[in-house]
C-alpha cells in the first residue's frame, strides 16, 4: 500500500498545480516522484525537485547572442545580433496557445496574490489597446498614476509614450501597451527577479494572443525579461532581434527620456526602424 501523502504536502502540491493551471499548463510529462521516491519522508524533497524541474522548463535557456557586423542594407540589418529563441519549453507545449484570449488571461490573473507586489496594489494594470495590434510596447511595471487608474503608461512617461506613438503616425488605440509586472512595485523600484518570474508568463500569453509583428521593449527590465539575457540594454538597443517568430527591438524607457532628454534622438531612430518595418508614415506636422 502506498503511504498517504501528508495533508500539508497535499495542499502544497494542490497550490502548485493551481498556479500552473492559471498559467495555462495542464500537462506534465515527468513523474519524478513516482520514480525516485516511494516513502512519505522523501516526498517534500521530491516535490521540490519536481517544482524546480518545472520551473527550469518554464524558464527558457539563456539566449545565445550571435553578433554580426552591422550593415546599411536591410538584408544585412536583418542579420544583426539575433537572440536565438529558447529551446522547447513547457510553456511552448501548453495547450492554452490554441484557445487563449486576453479576457481569459485576465480571468486567470484574478485578484492575484502570487507575488509580494499584490500587497501595495491599488489597481492591477493588465494592458491597454488593440488586441489585434501589429505593434506591442512592453514596459517595466505600473507607477503611481497607473496604479490609481488601472491603465498602463498614463503618467508623465505615458504622455511622452503617447506623443511618440502619434509621431509614428499611430494612435494609442492602434497599439497594445503592457508591462512585465502587473502591480506597482513600492516606491517605483525595479521589479525583483522572483516578481518578474512569477508575473511574466502572463505577459508571454498576452503577446502570444495578440501576435504582433513587432515588439518594442521599453527599458532594461522588459528587454532582459523577454530576451532572457543579462546584457545591458545599451549593448543591443536599436538592433533587431528575432523573438519567438517576431521582430523585437529594445529602446530606452520614456521615464529615462524625461531624465535624459538628449537620448530622445536615439529613441526616435529606433522607432523609425519600427515604422519602416510596419510601413508607417510619420505624422505630418500641422
Ligand atoms: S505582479 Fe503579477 S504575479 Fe505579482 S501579484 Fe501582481 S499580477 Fe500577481
Amino acid at each position: 500500500m502506498p503511504e498517504a501523502i501528508p495533508e500539508s504536502l497535499q495542499q502544497k502540491i494542490e497550490e502548485r498545480l493551481r498556479y500552473y493551471q492559471d498559467l495555462g499548463i495542464r500537462l506534465f510529462y515527468r513523474d519524478r516522484v513516482g520514480q525516485e521516491s516511494s516513502s512519505a519522508e522523501n516526498w517534500p524533497a521530491a516535490v521540490e525537485d519536481m517544482s524546480s524541474s518545472i520551473a527550469q522548463q518554464l524558464t527558457p535557456a539563456p539566449a545565445k547572442i550571435n553578433v554580426t557586423t552591422p550593415s546599411r542594407t536591410e538584408a544585412a540589418e536583418r542579420a544583426m545580433p539575433v537572440i536565438t529563441p529558447p529551446g522547447a519549453s513547457l510553456f511552448d507545449e501548453m495547450d492554452k496557445v490554441k484557445d487563449d484570449t486576453l479576457p481569459k488571461i485576465l480571468e486567470d490573473i484574478g485578484e492575484c496574490t502570487r507575488c509580494k507586489l499584490h500587497k501595495g496594489r491599488n489597481k492591477l494594470v493588465f494592458g491597454d489597446g488593440s488586441g489585434k495590434a501589429r505593434l506591442v510596447f512592453v514596459g517595466e511595471g505600473p507607477g503611481a498614476d497607473e496604479d490609481a487608474q488601472g491603465l498602463p503608461f498614463v503618467g508623465r512617461a505615458g504622455k511622452l509614450l503617447t506623443q511618440m506613438i502619434e509621431a509614428m503616425g499611430l494612435q494609442r488605440k492602434d497599439v497594445y501597451i503592457c508591462n512585465v509586472v502587473k502591480c506597482r512595485p513600492p516606491e517605483n523600484r525595479t521589479p525583483e527577479p522572483d516578481e518578474v518570474q512569477t508575473c511574466s508568463p502572463f505577459l508571454l500569453r498576452q503577446i502570444d494572443v495578440i501576435n504582433p509583428k513587432v515588439i518594442v521593449c521599453l527599458g532594461a527590465v522588459a528587454a532582459k525579461t523577454l530576451l532572457q539575457t543579462n546584457r545591458g540594454v545599451s549593448q543591443y538597443r536599436g538592433e533587431w532581434q528575432e523573438w519567438r517568430g517576431r521582430r523585437l527591438i529594445a529602446t530606452y524607457h520614456p521615464a529615462y527620456l524625461l531624465r535624459n532628454p538628449n537620448a530622445k534622438g536615439e529613441v526616435w531612430r529606433d522607432l523609425q526602424k519600427v515604422m519602416a518595418e510596419l510601413r508607417l508614415q510619420p505624422r505630418k506636422k500641422s
